[in-house]
């Protein structure tokens, strides 16, 4: 192809990876740290046609074989595939979970056609939706209506039902996560009973449901409070991550929305602000998803060397990741939220109270660093508004919040020594984990993060599911049923 032809990212990729691949001969030919550990399949089981077919999550690492597989499209089918079904049922949203919250080999009951909006409130802005609703296709349809979420994870293709489940967020400091905008919902509770919650309507079980982890029954529908339809302007920055850190709390209050993602062996990071969008304001550039395999054929080029490669790494990152951070999106909020994610990877985040953020990212950073572990998938840093929702990694953190940082590898490498040096950094500053993300925390230490509430939610859970049909190995594990 020409090069008048080529996308001007993918011709700035090509040309980083041939010079990168040249910079590796010239350094140490041949050598890359994840040759040896590239060895993880990418899919967990074979699929041999004919046989039972196997549940696979988004990230691969997670899987099993339902005995029985139900998609109900209506709330009576709901109930029904309650009390019809045996063994342990869970339920499935997008299956974007990196932790096992989805997997039996009992029931497995997808919510995905149960979508759509029921039913809205124009003069409130309010929206009854279909649990099984992807944010993908959510976006659309709110604006239809006028309406818009307020705020969005980087990803759309989350069903609702399960961003509420696993208290899913974005970043804002003025902004709670997915579930402080449910004002009600509707669950379908493991006895096949439908179950109206709010704030006044069986409020206990509405605290527990609104970050459940699925253990309480199904959620079918949930009313959002949106706010009117929006436009954003959001603009990608390489920066020194620490200079980022030293202004945080005026880059938080300057920007409705603001995020980092710092870049491990450097002292470099991609920032993205983003603000309600003027006329003036106009796309630049273009997002590129694939910017993190060209930073990682940079890293296993000259990255990883230590000392010798410091200065090559970090010119050639300069170039890598300069040309799609210096873009400009502009477009509807539900356009600019979301970025696409082509490359598999796995993940594990930890919410620490907002002001002890930045030491915690430095000490991580620090920790890459001295042990040069092999690492380059950026770090995520992100912030969210304190709740009151009884399981929430936010919950009691007040007006500051929380700050949530996610450390991230390759789908096809190995995650665990990696993700094993940094989770004890999350626990010495009181981190919470997410839920839908992997972290090695069982019940006894979850129980210590929640001093507030785990009891009053076990309480709701024992009383909706006396015989803990929703339970999979991994709920027993974190909840201790
Ligand atoms: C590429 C990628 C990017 C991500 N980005 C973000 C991000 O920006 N912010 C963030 O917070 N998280 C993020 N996540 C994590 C993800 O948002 C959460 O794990 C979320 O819960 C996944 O939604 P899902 O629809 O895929 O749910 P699933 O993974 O299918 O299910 C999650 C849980 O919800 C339960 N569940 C699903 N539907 C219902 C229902 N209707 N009623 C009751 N329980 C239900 C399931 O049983 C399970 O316990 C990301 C994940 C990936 C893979």
């Amino acid at each position: 192809m020409s090069n008048k032809s080529t996308p001007p990212n993918r011709r700035r990729r090509q040309l980083l990876q041939a010079g990168a691949a040249g910079a590796a001969v010239s350094l140490l030919p041949g050598c890359s740290p994840h040759k040896a550990a590239a060895t993880v399949p990418q899919s967990p089981v074979a699929y041999a046609a004919g046989g039972p077919m196997p549940w696979i999550n988004w990230a691969g690492n997670q899987t099993c074989t339902p005995r029985q597989r139900l998609a109900p499209s209506s709330e009576a089918e709901v109930v029904d595939a309650l009390k019809r079904s045996t063994g342990v049922v869970r339920a499935v949203g997008a299956g974007h979970s990196f932790s096992a919250v989805v997997p039996t080999n009992d029931t497995l009951i997808s919510m995905d056609l149960l979508e759509g909006v029921v039913q809205h409130d124009a003069s409130l802005h309010q929206a009854d939706i279909w649990a099984g609703t992807r944010l993908s296709a959510l976006g659309p349809m709110l604006e239809g209506l006028g309406q818009a979420l307020p705020n969005q994870p980087d990803l759309n293709y989350l069903s609702l039902g399960g961003a509420v489940a696993n208290a899913a967020h974005a970043t804002g400091r003025e902004f709670g996560n997915i579930p402080s905008y449910c004002v009600g919902l509707t669950l379908a509770t493991p006895s096949g009973e439908l179950l109206a919650c709010s704030a006044t309507q069986n409020p206990e079980v509405f605290q527990a449901a609104r970050t459940s982890v699925g253990a309480l029954g199904l959620i079918t529908r949930l009313r959002m409070q949106n706010q009117a339809a929006f436009k954003l302007v959001e603009t990608n920055r390489v920066e020194k991550t620490e200079e980022v850190l030293e202004d945080i709390e005026q880059r938080l209050a300057r920007h409705r929305h603001f995020e980092m993602m710092p870049l491990l062996h450097s002292p470099l990071a991609v920032t993205i602000a983003t603000d309600l969008a003027g006329p003036a304001d106009l796309n630049v550039g273009e997002d590129d998803p694939q910017a993190v395999n060209t930073l990682r054929s940079v890293y296993e080029a000259v990255g990883w060397l230590p000392g010798l490669g410091e200065l090559a790494y970090e010119k050639l990152l300069q170039a890598a990741v300069g040309g799609a951070a210096s873009s400009v999106r502009v477009g509807a909020s539900y356009e600019i939220f979301p970025h696409v994610r082509v490359v598999r990877f796995r993940e594990m985040e930890y919410t620490v109270p907002a002001d002890a953020g930045p030491a915690c990212l430095r000490e991580i950073l620090r920790t890459v660093r001295e042990r040069n572990l092999p690492v380059c998938f950026p770090l995520e840093f992100r912030y969210c508004k304190g709740d009151d929702i009884w399981l929430s990694m936010f919950e009691g953190l007040g007006e500051k919040g929380g700050c949530a940082i996610s450390v991230h590898q390759f789908g096809d490498i190995d995650y665990r020594p990696y993700f094993a040096e940094i989770e004890p950094i999350f626990w010495k500053y009181a981190g919470r984990p997410h839920w839908g993300k992997i972290h090695t925390l069982d019940a006894p230490r979850l129980a210590a993060l929640y001093p507030r509430h785990w009891r009053d939610f076990h309480e709701v859970r024992r009383a909706l599911d006396p015989q803990g049909r929703m339970m999979n190995a991994h709920l027993r594990t974190i909840f201790g049923a």
